[in-house]
């Protein structure tokens, strides 16, 4: 009797350490490997459970034959400008410099995004007024209108053990004419067409990380209300690029004050950040690195990252 309860509670403490030990596998996929560059965005995320999210492809994943995609389930944009939809992308690894990679092949009218989703048969997330827009694009691009699934603010959807949720980003959303046919009056005027706001998500994971992709935004009070206090974010995904977004001081203040995660990845930096793997000095990303009190990683593109469930990384950072 004694080694039947002995053996129980050794299988019991053998089943809780294989569940704490579980990651979610974080890929950065880059202009340059090894380097954190400008164009940097896009990253996929591996739950335990094996489901595979491609989020921001934007520029620097060569279109749906890039060999680092893998198998995608489900694709995730959080707005239509040209650098996360992807207007362009680049004819080979590593071409160009980091700072300014060559981005010579077109992805337009249908967009890198799109091109990857319909190829890939993965669920394409959007939000605000994009899901009949990307309905018409999934159709022309080889895939099934049924592949796009809408996702507003406040909702929650499932990809495999993942969780799916849509947050704010104070940001703008105008549609560039180049994803459209027809066009001339709008291009002729200067104006973008409407597709509703831009957004964040968070990604509830099966082994217990949340994880909070910003987006492009600015400093915004659903950061500490609803990112925080609601879904309990603990790593951030965070946008630093300045110009467009909260620059490296804005985004400390962000992480240090509202969202306080466990750790952070710095994303959207919009320069060369780093040379030889290594961060460089009195960059933006430097920056946000020292003023950020949690551990701040580099996503260096190719090398995967590992993160337990309470958001710190156990390998790879
Ligand atoms: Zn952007």
């Amino acid at each position: 009797m004694k080694q039947a309860v002995l053996a129980a509670l050794l299988a019991a403490g053998l089943a809780a350490s294989a569940a704490g030990a579980q990651t979610v596998k974080i890929t950065p996929l880059g202009s340059h490997d090894g380097e954190f560059c400008a164009a940097d965005r896009a990253l996929v995320f591996e739950d335990p459970d094996g489901t595979r999210i491609l989020y921001d492809a934007g520029r620097t994943v060569r279109g749906a034959d890039d060999p680092r995609l893998g198998r995608i389930d489900a694709v995730l944009l959080s707005h239509v400008h040209v650098d996360h939809l992807g207007d362009l992308i680049q004819p080979s690894a590593n071409a160009g410099e980091c700072g300014k990679p060559d981005l010579s092949v077109k992805a337009t009218p249908n967009s890198n995004t799109v091109n990857i989703a319909a190829d890939k048969k993965a669920t394409l997330i959007v939000g605000g007024e994009m899901p009949s827009f990307f309905q018409v694009k999934m159709k022309a691009a080889g895939g099934d209108p049924k592949q796009v699934r809408l996702l507003r603010f406040g909702a929650h959807t499932r990809v495999g053990k993942v969780g799916v949720v849509s947050v704010p980003a104070v940001h703008a959303n105008g549609l560039p004419t180049a994803f459209l046919e027809n066009a001339e009056m709008l291009a002729a005027n200067g104006l973008t067409a409407y597709v509703g706001p831009p957004g964040g998500y968070v990604l509830q994971f099966s082994n217990g990380l949340v994880a909070y992709l910003s987006g492009d935004t600015g400093i915004t009070a659903e950061q500490d209300l609803v990112v925080r206090r609601y879904y309990k974010a603990n790593l951030a995904v965070m946008n630093i690029g300045d110009n467009f977004t909260t620059g490296p001081r804005e985004a400390a203040h962000v992480m240090n004050v509202l969202v306080r995660p466990a750790s952070v990845i710095a994303s959207h930096a919009n320069e060369p950040a780093t040379k030889g793997g290594k961060l460089l000095p009195n960059t933006k990303t430097a920056t946000f690195k020292k003023l950020t009190k949690m551990p701040v990683h580099i996503p260096l593109s190719g090398r995967t990252m590992e993160f337990a469930g309470g958001g710190k990384c156990v390998k790879g950072c």
